[in-house]
């Protein structure tokens, strides 16, 4: 069995054969040739369909989240959402999901304002409560959605009670796992049916490429639909976008450490800090979900959010005041970021007003402890 780390440095990539080059070339052509018979010897037809560079991102993402065993199978995306909405997609009008009250805004907004209409019917509840998961249960639950660590407040679902529940309901379980990425945590082999990613994050990792994908424990018949909707839709990554991905997970596994190292750092600092209420961070013992990530877990991660004493005002003189940290959405790069979450949110969230989100990057962390401390006066 190869190592996660070895798969993520070699981004499963064998010299070029044609060339030689040891780098994987960027393959801009969008049609490829037949030959005589018609056929596509070489299995590429046209870009939308696939792409050496999206198949090569494909497997890697493939060998990462479901071990070089073989049978899990990926699909690329042009974005995180992307990826999202084509599981819902894939579900058919009547359907309903189980997901959590507090998922990814944006995920929020697709069911609600986009999938709500098309005919899916879901069901917000604490996942972190598998009782009241069961009790949102019914005949046609397809879906349990599961997102874990959570954003913003870090809450962690037990990956596995839910792909017993769903199991028993004859339901599928999703799972986001972008906050953790495939170095820290495996949904698949807890049982998940298929992972979500926004490649965005973590596994993109330096702030300049968008993307997404659907990883599936195997080439089932949910999965074959997701296939179908990237092809027919075409939310696809350019090759390019592939490229830069691919080239960001060869450090993955080099990063992911620093990440954790960090944010155990930044959140100690926190929690004894007197302007600070509270610390969201579940490798801190008593995070509520500590015990739960470090069963499924390798490590915490590189995100926390933090309540500030004093409310939004204070909250937001706090961000107005770091000179490292950039006041900045999104996640999971090398630079430190730090938001206001309510505010982006929007006027239906039920973030806390004095809360900021911060995605601990690879600085060194006394100079980010220093920062914040300067920023909370
Ligand atoms: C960013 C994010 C998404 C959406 O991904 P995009 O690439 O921005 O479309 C989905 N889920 C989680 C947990 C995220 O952090």
């Amino acid at each position: 069995m190869m190592r996660p780390e070895t798969i993520a440095a070699q981004a499963a990539h064998r010299p070029d054969s044609a060339t030689g080059a040891v780098a994987p070339p960027i393959y801009l052509s969008t049609t490829f040739e037949r030959d005589g018979d018609g056929e596509y010897p070489l299995g590429f037809v046209y870009s939308r369909s696939d792409n050496p560079n999206r198949s090569s991102l494909e497997h890697l993402l493939a060998l990462l989240e479901g071990g070089d065993e073989g049978g899990a199978v990926a699909a690329a995306f042009a974005s995180g959402s992307a990826a999202t909405a084509t599981v819902f997609q894939a579900l058919a009008p009547g359907d309903h999901v189980i997901a959590p009250d507090d998922c990814y805004h944006g995920t929020a907004r697709l069911l609600r304002e986009v999938f709500a209409p098309w005919g899916l019917d879901t069901t917000f509840v604490d996942m972190t409560d598998a009782d009241t998961v069961r009790q949102a249960v019914r005949p046609n639950t397809r879906l349990i959605w599961a997102e874990t660590p959570s954003n913003p407040l870090l809450k962690i679902t037990d990956i596995a009670e839910m792909a017993g529940i769903a199991q028993s309901a004859g339901a599928l379980c999703v799972c986001d796992n972008t906050w953790a990425s495939p170095m820290l945590q495996r949904p698949l082999s807890l049982g998940a049916d298929m992972v979500v990613h926004s490649t965005t994050k973590y596994l993109g990792g330096h702030e300049d490429v968008t993307g997404g994908a659907v990883v599936s424990a195997e080439d089932s018949e949910v999965f074959r639909r997701v296939r179908l909707i990237q092809n027919v839709y075409g939310a696809v990554p350019s090759p390019f976008d592939c490229w830069l991905t691919l080239r960001g997970i060869r450090t993955l596994h080099v990063r992911m450490p620093a990440h954790c190292a960090n944010a155990g750092r930044v959140a100690r600092f926190l929690q004894d800090h007197p302007k600070v209420a509270a610390v969201h961070y579940p490798g801190l013992p008593e995070h509520p979900g500590h015990d739960v990530a470090g069963q499924q877990m390798s490590d915490y991660g590189g995100m926390l959010s933090f309540q500030v004493a004093g409310g939004r005002e204070a909250a937001m003189e706090v961000a107005s005041r770091v000179r490292l940290f950039v006041r900045a959405t999104s996640l999971g790069g090398t630079q430190s970021l730090i938001e206001h979450r309510a505010s982006i949110e929007g006027p239906h969230s039920e973030t806390p007003d004095d809360l900021l989100r911060v995605s601990v990057g690879l600085e060194h962390p006394d100079d980010l402890i220093a920062d914040l401390g300067q920023a909370l006066g």
